[in-house]
């Protein structure tokens, strides 16, 4: 069965990039198939109020419980993780992706204003898991666009998505840390020139100096990433040298 994907939002057409380029062509062949769905659906006022004011005061408006639960009722089947993006959530990370797309698929429900109430994600965890993530230490107007980030992560990890299965391996973030950086013809361009041992032919070589390269950018990048255990020997070395 296709990686399903299920969408509830109140801007629909935000999400219009999901059936191109990739994504869009691995619809196609049949890996993945998408739902979008617009909450307004699920009230029963003439205005389709999805919105109210906040309990205990304060600016904005917070996204209404009772159209999210008919929601997650009609597009969520029991058991499939429900995604909720929000800059309050835990920090999304490549392993998350992962270990997402061994799942049979997931759901994702996009807050706007100051987001839905927490009940909802409370509810929702006695039907299955309950992700609260984030995409980056920043706020954006709405989990939109933080959905069509994570929908891309996820599923081109997906076997078939990427035409080859190397270049997903040996992304960045794949074994923790950065990857090299890498080059492509002309060997000599506006006076910059690919680093010599790529030209080299030593394979042996090229491998040493892609781990050094990657080693130096994550050091100086994201130390963050290095291992807390500190690096070995041989990296070490590679680092050092
Ligand atoms: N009041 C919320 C807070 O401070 O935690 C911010 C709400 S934000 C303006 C509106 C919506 O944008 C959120 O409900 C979430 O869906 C989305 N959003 C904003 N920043 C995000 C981030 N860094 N990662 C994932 N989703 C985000």
């Amino acid at each position: 069965a296709p990686f399903r994907v299920d969408v509830v939002t109140i801007f629909p057409e935000y999400l219009a990039p999901l059936r191109q380029s990739l994504l869009g062509k691995a619809a196609e062949r049949g890996l993945v198939s998408i739902g979008v769905h617009d909450l307004r659906q699920w009230t029963d006022d003439v205005h389709r109020t999805v919105d109210d004011a906040p309990y205990g005061g304060g600016p904005g408006m917070v996204m209404k419980p009772e159209p999210w639960a008919l929601a997650l009722e009609a597009v969520r089947p029991s058991g499939t993780r429900l995604v909720v993006p929000t800059p309050a959530g835990r920090p999304f990370t490549q392993a998350m992706a992962a270990e997402w797309a061994q799942e049979p698929g997931l759901v994702f429900a996009c807050g706007r204003y100051e987001g839905i109430d927490q009940r909802v994600a409370d509810w929702a965890a006695d039907a299955g898991p309950v992700s609260e993530v984030s995409i980056g230490d920043y706020v954006l107007a709405g989990g939109e666009s933080a959905v069509l980030v994570m929908v891309e992560a996820v599923t081109r990890l997906l076997p078939g998505v990427v035409g080859n299965r190397e270049s997903v391996e040996f992304d960045s973030h794949a074994d923790g840390l950065l990857e090299e950086p890498s080059y492509t013809r002309p060997a000599s361009w506006r006076g910059h020139e690919v680093p010599p041992v790529l030209l080299s032919g030593d394979h042996a070589a090229i491998d040493r100096w892609r781990r050094a390269e990657s080693l130096r950018r994550t050091a100086v990048r994201r130390p963050d990433l290095l291992p807390a255990e500190g690096l070995s020997d041989a990296d070490r070395a590679l680092l050092d040298g």
